[in-house]
């Protein structure tokens, strides 16, 4: 979901510092096998700063395992004859500014610093004449418990339980701002002795961690930091790209079945677009409530111990924050004024990829888009923005929603139409736009122009500069899926609500007993959505109709999120499952569906020819299937 900004320069230069990282941090098994991890303390990288090269060496040395904090320490050198002021600024990911004077203790710095007053978050160094252009800043961050008020209000702040402690770089980190000059940037992360250190920069080290700073020279790059006693750890490398998992806490060992499912997709990105960054594909699990994350270097996500193993929505996602490597962050950037093309087109994408990998299978892939679409549907910007529309903010309210799921709905069927046509696909735009290796992120005018080159201009006048979405039945069955409707259980709350407002309670129901009130107002809830179009049949007579369709029925944490005053709460209830529903589920035609999903990349003039050819000259492994036991 994050999307990041970086130079052609910076693609090249993250390539070599990857490099690095997977040599001296000496963690990766041998090729094509489980092996368990053998972890060694990193090698020293201080030796590498040079006088004259401006470079920061971050250390944050965590004390204490029990109300643990940590303590920042930023040294650089090589900053003299700069023609502004050193700046360093904190990001205020995670609204760290509105606990300002609880979060960020003990600053001092030599030379001095001081706030810089009319921008929060930003801090000056007076530098005196004849500066030697080193300096040092230290300040302490606390580390809240999990399940505290102030980790249940601000869950993006460092926060600890008896598992892990574990934040984001971008808010503990304060970046250093020397104008345009590359920095060299080193991490060094020291944990209590005996404890392991994970982060997306270094992966999984026993004991301290160094690796470079990866990402552009303007912004922190951001990571999860983890510090703890892993319960699982998995590492295997396939074709040049390690991939490493790592849970902290009890449960299922949730690391083979992620890596499984990164290990089936990601190859075919790289096959299919002809790119690949050769990164490590990191992920980490947490036991805590929360949510999941994917950053540029690590996926990481929260869990209950009780969860079974991932269910499909789960793996769904995890390949759409993998395919942010090739749409949104790495090979085909794109540009926030339309975020549908990177946010809605990487959902689609990765769906897709899940079908054709047999990570997910073709019932599946039909009963999702064609929740998507429902989805895409209920947002109450659809039929009021055309996705060509300019200056829509696509990232607020139910923009969002549309952009997301409609998104997803017009990649589906410019993919459908591309294939009517005897084309390769969807998959053929991406390849081409990121062969054109352009500096700049992908604007419409692009977009606009690969469609009507390739016979979609229609297409564009009809869904792209218009407003509202093709029947995603006629889309599904172009693919090889003829619809049925089968009776399913509804989720029930027994809840009345109007506007967003809790106004009735079923006195017996699972809401009232849970401790739900009237006057409750929604803020969220989980599971966000059900997988598949559910409707209410007429047989269904119940006044409390909340969420009766739209919820995924079964899933163990169940909870909504209601704001009850000025306070904001997140209460369990597993709602009872009554009958009544009918989903849309759909034939599978097979044969003709294998041709759907496969893709067979077009030649290019662009030179990536050359990359997919070393992929085919190479033997190709047998997709992993595994059987759907993991479903709900
Ligand atoms: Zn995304």
């Amino acid at each position: 979901m994050t999307i990041f900004r970086r130079s052609f320069v910076f693609i090249l230069l993250l390539v070599l510092l990857t490099a690095g990282v997977v040599v001296r941090s000496n963690i990766l098994g041998g090729n094509d096998k489980v092996e368990p991890l053998t972890l060694s303390a990193n090698t020293d990288t201080t030796e590498e700063f040079s006088d004259n090269e401006p470079a920061v060496l971050y250390k944050i040395v965590q004390h204490g395992i029990n109300d643990p904090v940590w303590k920042i320490s930023i040294s650089g050198k090589g900053f003299a004859g700069l023609d502004k002021p050193l700046r360093l600024r904190l990001e205020n990911w995670g609204e760290w500014q509105d606990v300002d004077d609880y979060y960020l203790r003990e600053l001092t710095a030599k030379p001095a610093i001081r706030r810089d007053t009319s921008k929060a978050g930003e801090f000056l160094l007076d530098v005196p004449t004849g500066w030697n252009g080193a300096f040092e800043v230290s300040y302490t961050i606390p580390i809240a418990r999990v399940g505290s008020a102030i980790n249940k209000r601000l869950h993006l702040l460092p926060s600890w339980n008896e598992y892990a402690a574990g934040g984001y770089s971008v808010n503990t980190l304060m970046h250093v701002d020397a104008g345009d000059r590359a920095i060299r940037r080193i991490a060094q992360i020291v944990p209590p002795k005996g404890l392991f250190v994970a982060s997306g920069w270094g992966g999984l080290s026993r004991g301290e961690q160094e690796a470079p700073i990866l990402g552009p020279a303007n912004e922190m790059d951001n990571t999860p930091i983890l510090i703890g006693m892993p319960s699982r750890q998995h590492v295997e490398k396939h074709d040049g790209v390690a991939y490493e998992a790592v849970q902290f806490g009890p449960g299922n060992d949730l690391t083979a079945d992620a890596l499984q499912v990164a290990k089936a997709v990601v190859p075919l990105y790289e096959r299919h677009s002809g790119y690949s960054s050769k990164q490590p594909v990191r992920i980490f699990f947490v036991a805590k409530p929360g949510g999941a994350t994917g950053l540029r270097s690590a996926f990481i996500s929260t869990y209950d111990p009780d969860d079974k193993l991932l269910t499909p929505a789960f793996k769904h996602l995890m390949a759409h924050e993998l395919f942010h490597r090739w749409l949104g962050a790495d090979f085909v950037r794109a540009n926030e004024a339309i975020a549908w093309f990177h946010e809605g087109f990487t959902d689609y994408l990765s769906l897709w990829h899940c079908a054709a990998a047999g990570v997910i299978d073709y019932d599946y892939f039909s009963s999702r888009m064609s929740a998507i679409d429902a989805e895409a549907r209920r947002a109450s910007a659809y039929r009021k923005v055309a996705f060509a529309q300019e200056g829509v903010r696509w990232r607020s309210g139910s923009n969002e929603e549309l952009a997301y799921r409609g998104g997803a709905v017009l990649a589906f069927l410019i993919d459908v139409e591309l294939r009517k046509q005897g084309r390769p696909g969807l998959m053929q735009m991406i390849a081409d736009l990121g062969a054109q290796k352009s500096a700049e992120p992908v604007t419409l005018s692009r977009i606009r122009a690969w469609m009507e080159e390739h016979g979609l201009g229609s297409i564009y006048k009809t869904h792209v500069e218009s407003k509202g979405l093709p029947p995603i039945g006629d889309l599904l069955a172009v693919a090889g899926f003829s619809p049925k409707e089968v009776p399913v259980e509804l989720t029930y709350f027994g809840i009345r609500e109007e506007n967003g407002w809790i106004v009735e309670l079923d006195p017996e129901g699972p809401a009232a007993k849970a401790g739900f009130r009237v006057g409750d107002q929604f803020i969220g809830r989980y599971p966000g959505y059900r997988s598949e179009r559910v409707s209410v049949s007429e047989q269904v007579t119940t006044k409390f109709r909340y969420a009766l369709e739209i919820i995924e029925p079964g899933i163990a944490g169940t909870s909504l999120d209601v704001k009850r005053g000025k306070e904001e709460l997140t209460i369990r209830v597993q709602p009872s499952l009554i009958q009544g529903g009918l989903a849309s589920r759909y034939e599978a035609d097979v044969p003709k569906l294998k041709k759907f999903f496969a893709f067979q990349p077009e030649k290019t003039d662009s030179g990536n020819e050359n990359f997919i050819g070393r992929l085919q000259d190479q033997k190709v492994r047998p997709l992993v299937f595994f059987p759907q036991i993991y479903g709900y």
